[in-house]
């Protein structure tokens, strides 16, 4: 037997006992003769103490242990002189009576400490040895216990978990797919799934009303911070069930798992709010509403003052931030840069303050007397002591969405973003269809198996433009403080319906058979109403560990670039491999 107990198990009731401990060497040192050791394993530390009469070989194979070896050590469990409060097993230590190294180690790149003093690049290559710190220990047991969680509520309302392929046919959501080259089939491909939409569907179609899976999804996308290449979702469908059941069941699984992984109840009914809402208030389809700061329109209060960037606006909107009236004028002007970086996108930033006095200063005074400026901040809601920031242009959406970035950054810098708090809701009634400018077409908000809404039907067999862009659908998303954790819909099920979606964004009946012929066969057999959603299984573990990187809650995730330190990958592949696929490089590209 290797080990009795673990190293976070050992208490001062145990005190008296013989045991057996195995694990790695966290560090040893010498102190007055004798050895002290602090010995891990996944379950915690226990220190060992090696007496300075204790026999000589054993002094001296505990004097020779360097950091991460692996060793087993016999003992008896004694009270400890120095109690450690912090430590669950600090009232304890282990006499010991024998060790053995079981492994060598050569010193490891980085110290294996909470507060480890390797690189994020330098963690990733050796992420096996990252993975022995407890932050990253702690995150994949909270992923573990989230999973497990999720199993024991859908088992428990009759849900299956049933695997869908993963070398499928490209299923669009939005993103570009992973290829893979098939050597029996040479010169075809298979895709990665971005999710196994279609085949939760088909599923449908099979009569399994209640399906769910943990399941990897790949996607090309170029990567931000909080993004991965491949990524887990928990997927879920259902038949025979409105928007209504979809929302209850979810919401039920989220409040169980706020309650039984972090103790936390959440409000029951969750709210809800309509995108169109959302867009308005927020400037976001996933607000953050732990703060208030709503956007304002002020286009009336704001126009016919001879200051022509407002007047000419067919948008001007405001937020009002509480308490930043005092922000000197280098604060503002630091303000006015940040939104005109490109991932903001503004031209400027307008700024009144609110003095506490009732008095205001602005940065258009000049065309806006007392009564003026009273006006706007009427219009804005803004207080004594509040600092009116104000953005104008021509599409409502998209000075909204700078508007939505600047409260979001103004809620970070005032500390109104608490990651222990948490403030889920529903986004409802998407549009259906969202019209792109640049390609002169439509593009589904969701993806292209959501169904219009019953009521909106009429709109969607329009050709009217303006018809199709007020059609909306049964879709929801799952958002916690401005993250979407989850996202659905209630699909079509009809073949016909099936093939005007396709029709209606510009595919083809030829393309359309041939990408998507097995879905609207399908539908020609008995298929029943359903919906369901998918949770981002990475992003609801890194929220509730109350961090916003992903990564952490991933054993081996890839870096920005893609790539996985460890293995590095990708990689060349030679060329009998090459030839085997009939694939040729071309070096020039
Ligand atoms: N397949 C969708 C997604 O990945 C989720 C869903 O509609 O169920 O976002």
């Amino acid at each position: 037997m290797y080990r009795t107990h673990t190293c976070g198990e050992l208490r001062i009731e145990n005190k008296g006992q013989q045991v057996t401990l195995a694990g790695w060497v966290q560090k040893a040192r010498k102190l007055g003769g004798m050895t002290f050791i602090d010995l891990r394993d996944r379950y915690g530390i226990t220190q060992l103490v090696v007496e300075a009469d204790a026999p000589a070989e054993l002094v001296e194979v505990a004097t020779s242990l360097g950091r991460e070896y692996v060793i087993q050590v016999q003992g008896e469990v004694v009270e400890r002189q120095a109690k450690n409060a912090k430590m669950p097993t600090g009232d304890i230590e282990i006499k010991v009576c024998g060790i053995r190294v079981l492994n060598k180690s050569v010193t490891p790149p980085f110290t294996i400490e909470d507060n480890s003093d390797g690189g994020d690049d330098l963690r990733m290559k050796f992420r096996y040895l990252d993975l022995r710190r407890n932050p990253l220990r702690e995150a994949l047991m909270l992923r573990h216990k989230i999973a497990h969680e999720v199993r024991n509520y859908l088992d428990a309302k009759g849900f299956m978990e049933i695997e869908t392929p993963y070398l499928i046919k490209s299923t669009p959501e939005g993103a570009r797919d992973f290829v893979v080259p098939s050597r029996m089939n040479p010169g075809q491909f298979y895709a990665l799934p971005q999710s196994p939409q279609t085949f939760k569907q088909l599923l449908m179609v099979a009569g399994y009303d209640r399906y769910f899976q943990i399941v990897r999804c790949f996607r090309d996308e170029d990567l931000r911070a909080d993004r991965q290449p491949e990524f887990t979702q928990i997927d879920c469908e259902m038949s025979f069930v409105e928007q209504e059941d979809v929302l209850n069941t979810f919401e039920g699984m989220m409040r169980t798992l706020f309650k039984n992984v972090l103790d936390v109840e959440i409000p029951n009914p969750l709210p809800r709010m309509s995108w169109y809402d959302a867009m308005d208030k927020y400037g976001s389809d996933k607000p953050d509403i732990r703060f208030g700061m709503e956007i304002h329109e002020i286009t009336d209060a704001a126009k016919g003052k001879g200051f022509g960037v407002l007047d000419g606006a067919a948008y001007i909107g405001a937020i009002a931030v509480p308490g930043a009236a005092e922000y000197t004028r280098k604060q503002v002007d630091e303000l006015t840069e940040w939104v005109k970086r490109p991932q903001v996108g503004a031209k400027g930033l307008i700024y009144i303050r609110v003095n506490a006095d009732g008095t205001y200063k602005s940065s258009i005074d000049k065309f806006y007397g007392a009564e003026g400026l009273a006006k706007i901040a009427a219009a804005a809601e803004a207080k004594a002591g509040d600092l009116i920031l104000v953005m104008s242009g021509d599409n409502k959406r998209k000075v909204q969405t700078m508007l939505g970035v600047l409260r979001i950054e103004m809620g970070n810098r005032l500390g109104l973003r608490d990651p222990k708090v948490f403030a889920p809701l529903w986004i409802v009634d998407f549009p259906l269809l969202e019209w792109d400018d640049e390609t002169q077409r439509f593009y589904a908000m969701h993806h292209p198996f959501t169904a219009p809404k019953p009521e909106h039907e009429k709109w969607f067999y329009s050709n009217a433009k303006e018809d199709l862009e007020r059609v909306c659908a049964n879709a929801y998303d799952f958002v916690l403080n401005g993250t979407e954790l989850g996202g659905g819909s209630i699909r079509i099920h009809d073949a016909e319906m099936q093939k005007r979606m396709f029709e209606v964004l510009g595919i083809g009946p030829e393309e359309a058979e041939y990408k998507f012929g097995f879905i609207i066969h399908a539908f020609q057999f008995g298929a029943p109403p359903h919906g369901g959603l998918a949770f981002g299984f990475d992003r609801v573990c890194a929220l509730f560990g109350g961090s916003d990187s992903i990564r952490d809650y991933i054993a081996f995730p890839k870096n920005n670039q893609g790539r996985d330190m460890m293995i590095d990958s990708p990689s060349e592949i030679d060329d009998t491999q090459l030839d085997e696929l009939q694939i040729k490089l071309d070096p020039k590209a």
